[in-house]
């Protein structure tokens, strides 16, 4: 197949003002199709159910942005079933093939850019850059994968003894459950899925309930993009109630999960247990939260490290997995980097989004319970420690507004050991580099992490010991781009998947190897 080599999808330029107008109109368009309803599509067919997912804007609560029919078992049953059923032909559909799927689905999203930023500045609330920087991650998606299916379709190179060929070649594996969260409800949706449909599985997309719309948004691209009916099922409901079910169920091969650790290993758990006509050790991808630090050095680019603390610490208000939530800061630089921190942080522009425009450089929190979550830290933080920066968040009637929040607190305080995701930044003095790398090491979690220094030998260190799967040097530590930036967490932040890496298909196919003696 002639493809251009594979390269990152450019972001929108807001400083050309035909794109500013192009997203006000966009704005418009979609404000006018709000309220609209969502049906299930399971084979190809809409499928209304007795329960619904109101899904409403952040930034103002009152205004709904859709209404998504959430699925109960009866439902996910019928998913199940049908996935089942379309495995059989779409296994055997030729690699090239699902992989032009793919290439389709992100030219429609490259057409529908300014569309489903809108959708997605209504239902999320990012700001408008924040929404580009995931849709051009997932166009990267789609792209990575079909070029990396390519790769991989005929299997890979490995040795025969004489008077043998050996054969190393990947298969797909049956039906992959795929669960999202709402943070990167479209690129991460995208990616999960699409790295399953492309190896050949079958597909039961079940997207956050905080983010359902942008779900339906991205089931219209796949099937305008020729997926085919039953292949990819959407199958939006509340965690809580199809989750165990879709997970447990002895037709689920896989389960490609994204989003917090509690109900990461609970899915697990459930995947782990064999029942009644299962007949496979069901695989889980599980990827989840960070309590990811960035380390700065006493000889680091001092101005540099307080721009990229306040850019990772607040880009879209901190609820980024990959998000920076503690800072530690060597004794000998630490108050001059603080002032810097203090001042970036209150140059933020707090704003909604979807009605002030492009020069909001922060939003809401994603719901009520995220909003309840964040201000019991802030809480929690003011007994703990001293709050540098931000006041108690106001009426989330108002919309879920939380400030940029700073602590200074001890490495051990609740506010720098548990993730809120939230804007909320704990900063921790260190006595030294040492000691700067044991406090950041110092916790269950491994996402991401970052060190700001001029020092080669601190930098050394760091690549051998700090415990993340993505580390960060003098630069900023969120926005891991597909196939440059493979992203994946250890510890507790996950099994390592490292989305958007070389890795990642094979997680979802089975290798087979055959030998045949000449
Ligand atoms: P969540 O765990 O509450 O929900 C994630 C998804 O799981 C949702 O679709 C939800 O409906 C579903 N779910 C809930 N209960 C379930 C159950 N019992 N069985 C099956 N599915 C169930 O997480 P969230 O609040 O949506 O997302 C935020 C979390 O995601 C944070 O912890 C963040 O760090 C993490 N995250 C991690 C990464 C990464 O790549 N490591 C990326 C983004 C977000």
């Amino acid at each position: 197949m002639g493809l251009i080599p594979y390269k990152n999808e450019p972001y929108v330029d807001w400083s050309d003002e035909a794109n500013v107008e192009a997203m006000r109109s966009a704005l418009e368009e979609v404000g006018a199709s709000l309220r609209r309803d969502y049906p299930l599509v399971i084979g190809g067919k809409k499928v209304d159910t007795d329960g619904e997912i109101v899904s409403v804007n952040p930034a103002n609560p009152s205004q709904v942005v859709g209404r998504v029919a959430a699925a109960t078992e009866r439902e996910a049953d019928m998913a199940l079933e049908t996935a089942s059923g379309a495995f059989e032909s779409w296994s055997r559909t030729e690699p090239e093939a699902r992989a032009r799927i793919m290439l389709r689905a992100a030219a429609i999203m490259r057409r529908r850019r300014f569309e489903i930023l809108a959708w997605h500045v209504y239902e999320g609330a990012p700001p408008w850059a924040e929404a580009d920087a995931q849709l051009a991650e997932a166009i990267d998606f789609l792209e990575y994968y079909a070029r990396e299916m390519l790769r991989l379709k005929d299997g890979v190179e490995i040795y025969a003894v004489p008077g043998e060929e050996s054969r190393y070649f990947y298969q797909p594996m049956g039906v992959g459950v795929v669960i999202a969260p709402w943070n990167f409800p479209v690129a991460i949706l995208t990616g999960m899925s699409s790295a399953a449909l492309v190896t050949g599985n079958t597909v039961i997309l079940k997207p956050s309930e905080f983010t359902s719309v942008l779900g339906a948004k991205l089931m219209e691209v796949y099937e305008e993009a020729g997926v085919p009916p039953g292949v990819v099922n959407f199958v939006p409901g509340y965690g809580g109630e199809i989750g165990d079910y879709l997970v447990t169920d002895a037709r689920t091969r896989f389960i490609s999960f994204t989003g917090s650790v509690k109900t990461g290993l609970r899915i697990n758990e459930l995947a782990a247990r064999q029942i009644e006509r299962q007949r496979w050790i069901k695989r889980t991808i599980v990827e989840t939260g960070g309590k990811d630090a960035m380390v700065i050095d006493d000889s680091a680019d001092l101005d540099a490290a307080a721009a990229d603390i306040v850019a990772s610490a607040y880009g879209y208000s901190g609820q980024k997995c990959s998000a920076a939530s503690r800072a530690i800061l060597h004794a000998d630089v630490h108050d001059e980097v603080l002032q810097r921190v203090l001042e970036k942080a209150r140059a933020l522009k707090l704003g909604a989004p979807a009605e002030d425009g492009v020069d909001v450089s922060m939003g809401p929190v994603i719901s009520e319970p995220q909003f309840e979550k964040v201000s019991s830290y802030i809480d929690v933080g003011k007994s703990e420690g001293e709050r540098l920066l931000g006041e108690d968040p106001g009426d989330p009637e108002k919309g879920y507004f939380v400030p940029p929040t700073i602590f200074e607190v001890e490495p051990r305080s609740r506010v720098a050991q548990e993730e809120i995701f939230g804007p909320v930044l704990s900063v921790i003095e260190a006595r030294d580099f040492d000691d700067a790398l044991r406090i950041a090491n110092d916790n269950p979690y491994g996402l991401t992490g970052g060190v700001y220094s001029k020092n080669r030998g601190h930098l050394e260190q760091a690549r051998r010991e700090f415990n993340a799967g993505n580390v960060y040097f003098n630069r900023k530590i969120t926005g891991a781009l597909v196939g440059v930036q493979p992203f994946g967490g250890f510890g507790m932040s996950g099994t390592d998947s490292k989305a958007g890496g070389p890795d990642y298909l094979p997680l979802h196919m089975l290798a087979k190897t055959v030998v045949e003696r000449f």
